[in-house]
């Protein structure tokens, strides 16, 4: 197993007002990421899928340890990532990377592109001078930025939105990762590049049989691309399963829900779209029983008390609903 990530969470402090400070000793908490667990193969594609506000993000961040989880564990090729000091940390870092939703500020714009590529070759110490130039050019041609030598000596600035995005991927593949957490990696790119880049990432999966961790608010872009898909709702996983699966039999409420809203394919062919009412909840005040309650259509009589588990109803098909359990 490559990764295995048990009861994960992260509370954030809410900063109190003056007031509050006076009238209140109790301390609040966004319940951003809220006992999350699920494990990933070896090149297995794994997307977790929500809205905004799910706690997707955290978790992708949690489990490269960029933030400090609240509890939980994350092991990675058996190694927990948690209890790690930062000097433990350091030589697991190259196997794990991260490609960062928006190409524009994820690159040093006073760095030429071959010096971003191989920044990371250097830190860690996998090669330098000549062989680093040579490794940085083989991977421009990889990610299909050519002439390779051209792009080396470019500056960001220079470069289209999907253009960055090639050279952040080329950046998290330089060190031949095991694991890349990709985080909305063609949400901001241009529609008419995304099925491009997907393919790219496709293809260094074949190539290097590196797993993405992929984090994406889009179903649709789930689907292209991954083995197993895991829905999140305010913090936790509410569906989990083959990608096939999923999109064959979704159980969850949510779930559907979200599926309705990808448009079908067929001319002729209509689909009724489920509308949820208002917004998902706050992350500090968390409704009690399934936090899903009120926005469910089929919401019945204990969904507001009790919390429903995340169960396996089918053989890899986990749901965490009371019509399932
Ligand atoms: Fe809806 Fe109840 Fe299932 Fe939650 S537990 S998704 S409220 S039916």
């Amino acid at each position: 197993m490559l990764l295995d990530v048990k009861e994960l969470k992260k509370y954030f402090p809410v900063a109190k007002t003056f007031l509050e400070r006076l009238l209140t000793r109790e301390e609040r908490y966004i319940k951003a990421v809220d006992g999350v667990s699920f494990h990933m193969e070896d090149g297995e594609v794994f997307s977790l899928v929500g809205e905004s506000g799910s706690g997707k993000t955290t978790t992708g961040k949690l489990i490269l340890r960029l933030v400090e989880p609240t509890s939980g564990k994350v092991l990675f090729q058996g190694r927990d990532v948690t209890s790690l000091s930062k000097e433990e940390l350091r030589p697991l870092r190259r196997h794990m990377q991260i490609i960062y939703q928006d190409p524009y500020a994820s690159l040093n714009p006073r760095m030429r592109i071959g010096e971003a590529i191989m920044d990371p070759l250097l830190i860690h110490g996998i090669a330098e001078g000549r062989e680093a130039k040579e490794m940085v050019l083989d991977m421009l041609e990889r990610v299909g930025l050519t002439p390779a030598e051209t792009f080396f000596d470019t500056y960001p600035a220079y470069l289209s939105g999907g253009q960055r995005q090639r050279v952040a991927i080329a950046r998290a593949m330089i060190t031949r990762p095991k694991l890349v957490v990709a985080d909305e990696p063609v949400s901001m790119i241009d529609v008419s590049l995304r099925a491009s880049i997907l393919d790219l990432m496709m293809d260094l999966r074949k190539e290097f049989g590196v797993a993405y961790l992929f984090i994406t608010h889009d179903l649709a872009v789930a689907k292209y691309i991954s083995d197993k898909i895991a829905i999140m709702y305010l913090g936790k996983i509410v569906e989990l399963g083959r990608a096939r699966d999923l999109f064959k039999n979704p159980l969850h409420p949510y779930t559907k829900a979200l599926l309705s809203a990808i448009p079908v394919p067929v001319p002729g062919r209509k689909k009724e779209r489920i509308r949820l009412k208002g917004e998902i909840p706050s992350a500090i005040d968390v409704p009690p029983g399934c936090r899903f309650h009120t926005r469910c259509p089929l919401r019945f009589d204990p969904c507001d008390k009790e919390e429903p588990l995340l169960v396996e109803v089918e053989p890899g098909h986990f749901i965490a609903c009371h019509l399932h359990s």
